[in-house]
């Protein structure tokens, strides 16, 4: 799997012994905002991830197409947004592969080019895990890797425990539940401000901000 580095996902980098633990933030990120990292940081942190790999969705199943922007500007905003971090990557797995990216595959290809040298935990805010079990092949999700439940404004607690006790019932793999500072940021939030002529800014990096200024992105919604 090609990261912006090109470093391959077992690539040594002083796991002493053990396994990497690499996260995987999957998203459309159209755009990335403060939600995405924070959610990134606070995974990485709370469960020791070497390092966080951010997959920009190539053809997201689940929404409709002429509605999500171009993968370029999804991909360059994602990087834009965690080039500074060196415990952040971006890969192009999804967006450079063709037909729906199901989340099942590319958890299943990116652990078949690490072999046995990592372990990966899927990153996700509520509204996904909620979702998730509607997704192509969640049983595979869960068995590929541990998932990450991860709060998110305007998802109750209690409903996510509840989705997360259903998913261990019936995949017998119980999602790993973290709280993250509250951000009532989405990226639809943000087009819809950008359409409508309001601020953006504080809700995204700078660079990103910027990004969308420079490409005219979101102008007409
Ligand atoms: P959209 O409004 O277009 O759906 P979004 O803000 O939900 O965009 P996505 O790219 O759909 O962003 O989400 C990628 C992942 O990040 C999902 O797992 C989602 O739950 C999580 N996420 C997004 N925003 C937040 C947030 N503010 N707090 C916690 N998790 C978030
Ligand atoms: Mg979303």
């Amino acid at each position: 799997m090609k990261n912006q580095l090109d470093r391959p996902v077992g690539a040594a980098e002083g796991a002493a012994g053990g396994r990497l633990r690499i996260g995987v933030m999957g998203g459309t990120f159209d755009p990335i905002h403060y939600g995405h990292l924070v959610t990134a940081e606070s995974a990485r942190v709370k469960f020791g991830l070497h390092r966080v790999i951010f997959v920009p969705a190539g053809r997201p199943p689940h929404k409709s197409a002429g509605g999500v922007s171009e993968a370029r500007h999804r991909y360059l905003m994602t990087v834009l947004a965690t080039i500074m971090d060196p415990n952040f990557e971006v890969s192009r797995i999804e967006i450079d592969r063709p037909g729906p990216s199901h989340t099942a595959d590319t958890l299943r290809l990116m652990r078949a080019e690490s072999g046995d040298s990592c372990e990966f935990y899927f990153i996700t805010g509520a509204d996904a895990v909620l979702e998730m079990m509607n997704w192509h092949d969640p049983g595979e999700i869960l068995s590929q890797c541990q998932v990450i439940a991860a709060t998110r404004p305007g998802y109750s607690r209690e409903r996510l425990h509840n989705c997360a006790v259903e998913m261990a019932r019936r995949f017998g793999h119980h999602p790993l539940e973290m709280e993250v500072p509250a951000l009532a940021i989405s990226s639809s939030d943000i087009r819809r401000r950008v359409g409508e002529g309001e601020a953006i800014r504080y809700l995204l990096p700078d660079a990103v901000e910027s990004y969308i200024r420079k490409a005219g992105l979101y102008t007409a919604v």
